[in-house]
């Protein structure tokens, strides 16, 4: 799985020091050999940076070890595995690459809104299997897609270019924000929704919050009842912004149709946990910026947002 990825360089010992979740991907590598001195998460400091690949914790006892940390600086925009009051006490920049995962993000969210309607992967599984002996016209209908109500939970970046998608497919999108966005209303034509209107009234439902206390658990029991039996719940966004237990409980109990999770909470579930064994539901390993291109963009500017905080200049992407 991880070919193609690197161990780490050991240079000079007057470069910059950043600890890292090694490997991280050869592109990664490849910038910043020769500039910085790669070394792995468990160095017991002091180092001069962090730089975080695959989500790992960032806490406060963390950044004290390694004492002279100055910047961190993550591949990928979700930031929730960092904790960013204790790098805002400390003063130090906490940089993520906001923007160009945007397309290939809300492409795998469609890709899911699809493939959960039209049973796409449970048709897979049937046409390789030992019952399909004949075409039946009467077998596995999905869910019409176009003409569907698509609702969007979190219309940022990412989100607003799930509503491009779905206007494309002829799809009415509503979408819920605490704060009302009226020009990306008339651009993309989509309709501003209570939380428990969107829930009542969409089709498709489609997460693309940033995990924060405010959103872990957002979709629990209550909101899953809310939603429509014939509905499908899509999460791109973090697992743990719906409970995994009421969603395994209403996917069994058919109080919604079906859910495609790009994410879950755990992550990867453990391999005896029931959501595996249901039928009406897609999982696809966290691929929402997987693709070549998006996946260089993002080595790009997490490396730009490193060495720009490590030669203490105007870092692009600061989240804090
Ligand atoms: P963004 O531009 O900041 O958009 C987030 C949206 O969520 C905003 O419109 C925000 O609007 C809304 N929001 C935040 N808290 C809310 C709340 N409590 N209730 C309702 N709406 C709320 O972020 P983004 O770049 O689109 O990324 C979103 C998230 O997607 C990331 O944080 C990351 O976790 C996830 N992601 C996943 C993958 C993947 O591989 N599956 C890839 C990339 C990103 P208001 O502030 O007005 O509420």
């Amino acid at each position: 799985m991880n070919s193609g990825f690197a161990e780490g360089n050991r240079m000079s010992a007057e470069l910059p020091r950043v600890v890292a979740d090694l490997p991280v991907a050869d592109a990664i590598a490849e910038r910043l050999a020769g500039r910085v001195e790669l070394l792995p998460w468990d160095f017991p400091g002091p180092a001069d940076a962090v730089y975080t690949f695959g989500h790992p914790t960032v806490d406060g006892a963390f950044l004290d070890r390694l004492q002279n940390v100055r910047v961190i600086s993550n591949y990928g925009v979700g930031v929730d595995h960092i904790d960013l009051e204790a790098a805002r006490q400390r003063g130090i920049p906490v940089a993520n690459t906001p923007g160009v995962l945007d397309g290939a993000t809300a492409d795998l969210a469609m890709a899911l809104v699809l493939a959960v309607g039209r049973r796409v992967v449970e048709g897979d599984r049937y046409a390789r299997g030992p019952h399909f002996l004949k075409f039946d016209p009467a077998y596995m209908l999905g869910q019409e897609i176009h003409g569907a109500t698509l609702g969007i939970f979190g219309l940022g970046r990412i989100g607003e270019q799930v509503a491009l998608r779905a206007r494309g497919f002829d799809m009415a999108v509503l979408y819920h924000n605490r704060h009302r966005k009226p020009e990306a209303e008339q651009r993309l034509g989509v309709s501003y929704a209570s939380k428990d209107e969107l829930l009542t009234l969409a089709d498709y439902v489609v997460l693309t919050l940033p995990l924060s206390p405010e959103t872990r658990g957002f979709i629990g029991a209550a909101e899953l009842a809310k939603m429509k039996p014939t509905a499908c719940l899509v999460n791109v966004a973090r697992g743990a912004c719906v409970d995994t237990e009421a969603l395994t409980a209403a996917l069994r109990s058919r109080t919604i149709l079906a859910a495609a999770l790009d994410v879950t909470e755990p992550e990867p579930l453990p391999r005896n946990h029931p959501l595996l064994e249901l039928d009406n539901v897609i999982i696809t390993p966290h691929l929402g910026s997987a693709t070549v291109q998006t996946r260089l963009r993002m080595a790009e500017l997490s490396v730009d947002n490193l060495l720009t905080g490590l030669r203490g200049g105007e870092i692009r992407h600061r989240v804090v």
